[in-house]
């Protein structure tokens, strides 16, 4: 198992004023699996090109277990990388390209055959050996990829979109694949994605880059409840945002005053909620509010809401959702609340 860390990476392309990846720091525990999350631009192929060598830094360090790999080659840092699609050799057998890697590294082919047997059937591609790469369904060629790299039994496994190709109902059971597969193999996992849902249900912390920078580096659930910024709260959805002033464990803004949890910070804050913690009903922060509008969404229903002027909006069940107009009692729990710093303005 093996511990990656970035150390103030930076890569400007030429002719490009701005840095694709701006003095990147992350430290990615050994034995994880992390979500290289970001919007589209913000540099998450980047730093994963600059990981596997495809691409060379202009200032800062890549470490495996302390050991700087910057100046290595590509093919001896051990990290293996599966690319959005797969460029599986056409000319080679399904089990001719996952052997590849250990025929270039000057294995017996007895060796690998018993290699690439197992290797897949645990990719779920057991009897396809034989068969050349175009008879494979893009699920298949995306699982064989993932074989050809997993047989070299990388350090670090560097995955870049790998679901995105895929229709829904595979994308699944390929998520579902490569979690199993890296709690077996424990193998340091990186997946970018550009989608939150896939990050949030794939990994064990999600790194979120904004601007070629990195935002916040968090288990999932501490990205959805205690955004580190009004960036990293937008980019989870957050729709409740509310500028104010924390003192003495009350929030005062244009909403009447709340109870903070113990240990908020005090001075000009951002207050957050999630769109769910918000309880229709009584309970502590009381506030009065009037339903503005009311969207059935399928399994939840969003309910918008105007207090004292403030919009808020709740997610809620839809067999207990109010109807448009009625003036109602929320609730707004002290431990949901969350303060971020208020952007100067
Ligand atoms: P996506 O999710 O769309 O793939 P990304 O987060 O992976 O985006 P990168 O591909 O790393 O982002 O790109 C980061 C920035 O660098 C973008 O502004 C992009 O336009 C720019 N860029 C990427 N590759 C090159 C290149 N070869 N030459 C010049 N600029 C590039």
């Amino acid at each position: 198992m093996t511990a990656l860390q970035l150390q103030g990476l930076t890569k400007t392309y030429p002719g490009r004023a701005r840095a694709a990846v701006d003095g990147l720091d992350l430290a990615i525990e050994s034995g994880t699996l992390t979500a290289l999350l970001g919007p589209s631009g913000c540099g998450k192929t980047t730093t994963m090109k600059l990981v596997a060598g495809l691409l060379a830094p202009d200032a800062g360090d890549i470490r495996l277990d302390g050991q700087s790999i910057r100046d290595l080659a590509p093919e001896r840092r051990g990290v293996a990388m599966v690319l959005q699609n797969p460029l599986l050799f056409p000319h080679l057998s399904v089990a001719g390209n996952v052997g590849f890697g250990l025929r270039m590294r000057g294995l017996a082919p007895a060796e690998i055959a018993a290699r690439v047997g197992p290797m897949l059937a645990r990719v779920q591609l057991d009897g396809f050996g034989p068969r050349p790469p175009a008879q494979l369904s893009g699920g298949q060629q995306q699982r064989a990829a993932l074989a050809r790299a997993l047989i070299l039994q990388p350090r670090v496994l560097l995955l870049d979109e790998p679901l995105s190709s895929l229709d829904p109902s595979l994308r699944d059971e390929m998520q579902r694949l490569i979690r199993s597969l890296q709690r077996e193999t424990g193998i340091t996992t990186l997946v970018v994605t550009h989608d939150q849902a896939e990050a949030v249900a794939l990994s064990d912390r999600i790194a979120l880059m904004l601007d070629g920078r990195l935002a916040q580096h968090a288990p999932p659930e501490d990205l959805y409840r205690h955004p580190a910024t009004e960036a990293v709260a937008r980019f989870f959805g957050g729709v409740n945002l509310i500028p104010g002033q924390s003192q003495d464990g009350r929030f005062r803004s244009a909403l009447p005053a709340l109870t903070l949890p113990p240990g908020a910070p005090s001075g000009d804050r951002l207050l957050t909620i999630r769109p769910e913690a918000i309880v229709l009903g009584d309970g502590p922060n009381r506030l009065a509010a009037r339903v503005v509008s009311v969207t059935f969404l399928g399994t939840q229903t969003r309910v918008a809401l105007d207090v004292n002027g403030v919009s808020l909006q709740a997610l809620t069940n839809p067999a207990t959702a109010p109807t448009r107009g009625d003036l109602i009692q929320v609730s707004l729990p002290p431990q949901a609340l969350w303060l971020m710093p208020r952007p100067k303005p």
